[in-house]
C-alpha cells in the first residue's frame, strides 16, 4: 500500500514549522503526491497564525505544479469539554478538511473519562472531518466506545506517522485504534504531520503498522486517488478541477 496524498502537514505560518506552502507542494511532488492538505493549527494554539490566515485560504489555488491543495486546518481539542478553537463561521468557509486533535498546552492531560467525553463531543461537531493522532499515550481514553461512532458520525481516523516515532506509547495504541477501525469499518488516513518540506508523505512507519495487521487498503482514503476523490466529493468537495485563484 501507498499513499497518494499527505492530509496532515504544517507550513510556517505554524510557529514551529519550517516550510513555506510552495516548498510544501514541493516536497509533496518530491515524494510523487497528487494531493496535499495543509493543516496548520487554529488561531488559540499559540503556535498558530490569526483566523484571517483560514479566511483567506480561499486564494491558495487549487492545483500548484500538478498537486492538488486542499485547505485545511488542525484544530486543538479544548478542555474541558472538548470543544474546538472558538472561529468566526465565515473564517471556516474555505476549510475543506479539518482534523481536531489532543495538544498537551492547550488541553493539560486528564482522565480516561474527562479525554473520552470531549473527544465525544468532538464526534458531534460537523465542522471536524478527522480525529488527529489519537494514539498519544498521555490521552488515553475508551477507544472502543469512540471508534464505532464514527461513521454515524461522519468521522474519520488519523494515522499519524509522527506520532509512531515523537509520542511515547503511541505505536501500540495506533494499532489498537486501527484494528478497532478495520472492526468498525472506519475510514482512515495515514499522514505524515510534517513540519517541514522533507517530511512529506513520509509515512513509512504507518505503512508498515497497518500491513502488521493487516489492515484493509479499501479503508484508507488517501491510499488512491479514486478513494480520496470519492471521500471529498461526498462533502460536495472537486479535487481535481482548476478552481483557479480568488473565491
Ligand atoms: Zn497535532
Ligand atoms: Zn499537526
Amino acid at each position: 500500500m501507498n499513499i497518494i496524498a499527505d492530509l496532515h502537514t504544517h507550513t510556517s505560518v505554524t510557529a514551529h514549522a519550517f516550510s513555506t506552502l510552495s516548498e510544501m507542494v514541493r516536497g509533496a511532488k518530491a515524494a510523487g503526491l497528487k494531493a496535499i492538505a495543509i493543516t496548520n493549527h487554529g488561531p488559540t494554539n499559540p503556535d498558530g497564525p490569526h483566523e484571517w490566515h483560514f479566511a483567506n485560504m480561499d486564494l491558495i489555488p487549487r492545483q500548484i505544479d500538478g498537486v492538488t491543495v486542499i485547505r485545511g486546518i488542525e484544530f486543538d481539542i479544548t478542555a474541558p469539554a472538548g470543544g474546538i478553537n472558538f472561529m468566526a463561521n465565515k473564517s471556516l468557509r474555505s476549510v475543506e478538511f479539518a482534523l481536531a486533535s489532543f495538544h498537551e498546552c492547550l488541553f493539560p492531560p486528564s482522565t480516561r473519562a474527562v479525554h473520552t467525553a470531549a473527544l465525544e463531543a468532538i464526534l458531534h461537531n460537523p465542522y471536524v472531518n478527522a480525529f488527529g493522532h489519537l494514539g498519544n499515550a498521555a490521552f488515553e481514553f475508551d477507544m472502543e466506545y469512540i471508534i464505532r461512532q464514527c461513521n454515524d458520525c461522519g468521522k474519520i481516523v488519523e494515522i499519524n506517522n509522527n506520532s509512531l516515532s515523537i509520542r511515547k506509547g503511541s505505536r501500540e495504541n495506533c494499532a489498537e485504534i486501527a484494528r478497532l477501525c478495520r472492526k468498525y469499518e472506519v475510514p482512515v488516513a495515514v499522514s505524515s504531520d510534517a513540519h517541514i518540506e522533507y517530511m512529506v508523505g513520509r509515512v513509512d512507519g504507518a505503512l508498515a503498522m497497518l500491513a502488521e495487521i493487516g489492515f484493509p487498503e479499501e479503508l484508507v482514503i488517501n491510499s488512491s486517488m479514486e478513494r480520496l476523490d470519492a471521500y471529498f466529493r461526498s462533502r460536495d468537495i472537486m479535487l481535481w478541477e482548476n478552481r483557479g485563484t480568488g473565491s
